[in-house]
């Protein structure tokens, strides 16, 4: 058992690593990204609290609250379409004529983006607002593909530009453990959908200490999974930010070195990010 901290004893538990700032509007940044270049982010989530599907013990987001599980969230606190539309129509000609167009609109945000009660519709206003003022720009979606299966998130998933997918172990026990899904999870299903995604970029974290899935035995199930899914590449991370369980470790970029090169050795690109 991994136990949590309150917010406040956070940033003392992991004295040098960033605290994660809720968002409490629809745009932000754009921020430099090594991975996507100038990165504007975009949050389709209730403003200034986490909503997700899942709860991970490394969330920079923090614990998901009572309020931000699926089952909770209250659709009224969602931006609407007409609300994110408007956010587009406005800040993508103002980055555009500040001379900060992005490389990439990253939907991101306050958890799971695919939580939002009109995700394809969000994702055909966003793609709209796109087209019109930052053509150059590719979207992208950081997700843990919990909802990918249903075929109307899948196909809005398949409309943008870049999916990075979440998996994190190729077993379910550890996958309970580290990512905590708050509703019942199927790692079959899960790399059913995440296969299903081609191409699709995955997005692997590894923690040590307190809960550690760097080990060999748990390593190899979790490549047995990607040659199912058979992603486009394979990216590894470790803690950055501060994370709300306590007891976690970075792990040494070495030993994700040594991981992407298992990765690689089976004909499926990785790179670690540390
Ligand atoms: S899936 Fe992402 S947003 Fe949700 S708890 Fe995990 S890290 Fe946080």
């Amino acid at each position: 058992m991994v136990l949590g901290l309150d917010i406040d004893a956070r940033q003392a538990a992991y004295p040098g690593l960033h605290l994660f700032d809720l968002k409490d509007g629809i745009l932000y940044g754009p921020i430099p990204s090594r991975r996507l270049g100038l990165s504007l982010g975009i949050n389709f989530l209730p403003y200034g609290n986490k909503t997700c599907s899942w709860d991970c013990l490394y969330c920079q987001c923090g614990w998901t609250g009572k309020e931000g599980s699926p089952a909770a969230a209250d659709p009224a606190r969602f931006p609407t379409v007409a609300e994110l539309s408007a956010a587009f129509e406005e800040g993508f000609p103002a980055l555009a004529k500040a001379g900060q167009s992005p490389d990439t609109l990253t939907l991101s945000g306050n958890g799971e983006p695919t939580l939002h009660p009109r995700f394809g519709e969000a994702v055909d206003a966003l793609i709209r607002s796109r087209d019109r003022h930052l053509p150059k720009a590719k979207i992208s979606i950081l997700s843990n593909a919990e909802r990918a299966a249903e075929p109307e998130v899948r196909a809005a998933l398949m409309r943008l530009d870049a999916r990075c997918m979440k998996l994190d172990a190729g077993d379910a026990a550890t996958t309970e453990r580290l990512d905590r899904p708050l509703t019942p999870f199927d790692l079959d299903r899960h790399v059913a959908a995440l296969a299903a995604l081609r191409p699709v970029l995955i997005q692997s974290f590894f923690v040590a200490g307190a809960l550690d899935n760097t080990g060999p035995g748990l390593v190899a199930p979790w490549l047995d999974c990607l040659g199912k899914i058979a992603p486009e590449e394979v990216h590894l991370y470790s803690l950055d930010r501060v994370p709300p369980a306590k007891g976690l470790q970075a792990v040494p970029k070495a030993v994700l070195e040594g991981i992407a090169g298992r990765v690689r050795a089976r004909g499926i690109p990785a790179r670690v990010f540390a």
